[in-house]
């Protein structure tokens, strides 16, 4: 259970809310730009590093917040695979992240351009039915300092910067949004992770109220919606989201988000077989996306243990991709696995912990 008298983590704060803490206490709005120097430029692990701040100054930050990171219960795979950490939280509970390598070499070492693909809660309210990480239902959001945490921690793993992140972890960012708001500014901020807004891409099952609270924020980042059906009739019965914000809803929200934000936005559409991967399906799908100038990734269905569909034939996967091509789409099909970003990270589970040490949670 989460302990209501945890010090809080430093790595929940924006800069503007350290302003508001030094200012509070009578210090110049300069203190705060040095605490998030120490933060997120040099990373220290204890205030008394802190050197060019006053002692009592460090002492009462040191009874105020923790610098603790997340501690790695697991590590799976390698430096030049796709990676993924196991994570333990506060109160027990544990989170996964996945580490996608960019497949670029050049002249012997290896492009920077790592992607990382972040959990939002713990757990999934929404039930989508090729997806694992529903499976064992909701269990709670993720903190802001547990969504930077991912990602500090990864970057201090792994000794590299993270120039790429998806919200295409475990949960519904957008259903956890004032939290991924503000774990985006401090990511995106020049004096916190400085990951910049245009790689940033935020994931969604189709919230259409929240893309369009999101479509007014500031905040540049990346749409990518989650579709896999291009009807009613079909994505109810793989998304019970879509009883709530049918297509014709969800579309509204992204035109707000295209008038808003003028870029192009992405659609996820999972392939299944018999399920949603028909050639009407295709052609509704390229009606629908037509007017959009938005792009397609179609991804092959993973088998999930314990879920009935199986991933249709390659001919049928490329009859899909055609019938979009013809239709002057941009879409793309991917079959490379390790590198997948999205089935790599779509297989995150909500893992428990026994006796015997970590498992998967069953259905
Ligand atoms: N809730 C958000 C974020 C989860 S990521 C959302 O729905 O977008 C969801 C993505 O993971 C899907 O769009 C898909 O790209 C991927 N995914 C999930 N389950 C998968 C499966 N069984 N096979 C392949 N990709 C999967």
């Amino acid at each position: 259970m989460a302990d209501p008298a945890r010090t809080p983590s430093a790595f929940g704060l924006t800069l503007d809310d350290w302003i508001e803490w030094a200012v509070e206490r009578g210090l110049t709005k300069f203190r705060a730009k040095q605490i998030t120097e120490w933060l997120y430029i040099r990373r220290v692990k204890s205030w008394d590093e802190m050197t060019n701040l006053p002692q009592g100054l460090r002492d009462e930050l040191k009874s105020a917040f923790s610098l603790a990171r997340l501690p790695v219960v697991r590590l799976t795979g390698s430096q030049d695979t796709t990676q993924k950490f196991l994570f333990r939280l506060h109160d027990g509970r544990l989170v996964e992240t996945v580490r996608i390598p960019a497949n670029v070499h050049f002249d012997g070492g290896q492009s920077d351009r790592i992607t990382l693909c972040v959990s939002s809660q713990v757990g999934c309210a929404y039930d989508c039915k090729f997806c694992a990480s529903g499976l064992a239902g909701f269990t709670r959001n993720l903190e802001v300092e547990e969504i930077v945490g991912q990602v500090l921690a990864a970057e201090e793993e792994s000794g590299e910067s993270v120039r790429n992140l998806v919200f295409m972890g475990m949960g519904e960012p957008l259903a956890n949004l004032s939290r991924v708001t503000k774990a985006i500014t401090i990511l995106n901020a020049p004096w916190g992770m400085n990951i910049g807004a245009r790689h940033m891409t935020v994931s969604t099952s189709g919230l259409a109220p929240q893309i369009e609270k999101l479509a007014e924020s500031p905040i540049q980042i990346r749409l990518a919606i989650s579709l896999h059906g291009a009807s009613d009739e079909v994505r109810d019965r793989i998304m019970p989201v879509n009883k709530k914000y049918p297509i014709d809803r969800l579309f509204a929200a992204l035109e707000v988000w295209r008038e808003q934000k003028k870029q192009k936005i992405t659609f996820e559409y999972i392939l299944i077989d018999g399920v949603n991967d028909s050639p009407e399906q295709a052609s509704l799908l390229a009606r629908r996306v037509r007017p959009m100038d938005a792009k397609v990734n179609l991804i092959p269905y993973n088998t999930v243990e314990g879920l009935e569909w199986k991933r249709p034939s390659e001919a049928r996967q490329d009859a899909f991709l055609h019938t979009l091509q013809r239709a002057g789409i941009t879409a793309t099909l991917r079959r490379e696995k390790g590198h997948d970003i999205a089935a790599a990270c779509g297989q995150l589970r909500l893992q428990v912990e026994t006796a015997e040490g970590v498992i998967q949670a069953a259905g």
